[in-house]
């Protein structure tokens, strides 16, 4: 006689318990999820719009006016000196609403994760998020996880909208930038996109070469605070000063006048840039800014910038000009001029 015929124990598809590493499941909305949720996101990013595990955040908002901006973070390799995709995904976006005047409040935190990454990495990255959002003094107060099949995407992805808000009485932008505006520079050009190429390559970084990673907030709120008259303020990202340069030439209709012995740039950084056949101007930061400010207030802009250490080592690097709408131009240590151009194409993908 045969065993009577039963029907299969129903069966979960994935391995229950503990798992070192993110599966499909991790991305169902189900029990997998919850778990990231309660182990992961929960003791990381502890807040109370969060806990409350509703489908909104509701949060309350000042008089005034509300700044938004996303931004999506890819960066290869995860981790590299100086930084993180962690802290680029919130200083990324805290830095867009800072150069605004806004004080950053809130952010969303979503991420695209491939299958098989280990819990490890994921732990460290949103760890070190948590990390920056402290230091940024933003609350990460809703967010999203998808899990993708193996080789459909490269790790881990994040995207992050930040909510800021404005006083009334702060008006920035590109459009409000004048001729005869003093051009200052918070820092060093090129160090985040050069240790990102050095890293790629495997090559050794020279000295203290890393990125330049930092939440520029505290600069952009002393600059508006101690700077009445300041037109403008830009993070310099992909596409290095040239791009914000030539952007903000354009919506200014102003031309920009750049002084290269003024462009500060470490010895490590130039060597590189020589190396690989890159200038400077073209290469990603991801803490510096650019502020223009009348030349009556450039003295006063310089030293709230050198005395905070993210602004330590500010230079006013040139002067906007009525002279040749929508152009930036420098003129060079041997003396002669040339055009800045915008950047044409990727000079290096992934770099954020
Ligand atoms: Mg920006």
């Amino acid at each position: 006689m045969s065993a009577p015929q039963t029907a299969p124990p129903l069966a979960c598809p994935l391995p229950l318990g503990a798992h070192e590493h993110v599966v499909l499941g991790h991305g169902s909305g189900g029990r997998l999820s919850a778990e990231l949720m309660r182990d992961i996101f929960m003791p990381a990013f502890n807040c109370p719009a969060l806990a409350a595990q509703d489908d909104q955040a509701i949060l309350p908002v000042e008089a005034g006016r509300i700044a938004i901006s996303t931004d999506s973070f890819v960066v290869k390799p995860l981790f590299f000196p100086g930084g993180n995709i962690g802290e680029l995904a919130v200083y990324g976006t805290v830095n867009d609403l800072a150069v605004g005047g806004a004080i950053p409040k809130y952010l969303s935190a979503a991420f695209i994760l491939e299958e098989g990454l280990p819990f490890s990495t994921l732990k460290a990255v949103v760890d070190a998020m948590a990390a920056a959002a402290r230091r940024a003094n933003v609350e990460i107060v809703t967010g999203d996880t998808k899990v993708v099949e193996r080789g459909s995407g490269d790790q881990i992805f994040i995207n992050t909208t930040g909510i800021g808000v404005l006083p009334h009485r702060v008006q920035l932008g590109a459009a409000r930038v004048e001729p005869g505006d003093a051009i200052i520079l918070s820092g060093p050009l090129g160090d985040h996109g050069i240790t990102i190429l050095t890293q790629r390559e495997g090559m050794e970084l020279d000295g203290d070469l890393k990125s330049d990673a930092a939440p520029l907030h505290e600069l952009c709120r002393a600059l508006v605070e101690g700077v009445p008259g300041i037109h403008a303020m830009r993070d310099l990202t992909r596409g290095g000063l040239s791009s914000a340069l030539n952007e903000m030439a354009a919506t200014s209709k102003t031309g920009m006048e750049l002084i290269e012995r003024e462009i500060p740039v470490r010895d490590s950084v130039r060597g590189a840039c020589e190396l690989f056949g890159l200038d400077p101007l073209y290469v990603a930061n991801e803490g510096k800014l650019i502020a223009f400010v009348p030349p009556e207030w450039a003295e006063a802009a310089l030293e709230i910038l050198r005395s905070h250490p993210v602004g330590a080592e500010a230079r006013i690097i040139g002067s906007v000009t009525s002279a040749h709408p929508g152009r930036v131009t420098m003129r060079t240590s041997l003396g002669t001029e040339r055009i800045v151009d915008m950047l044409a194409g990727d000079q290096l993908p992934r770099i954020c």
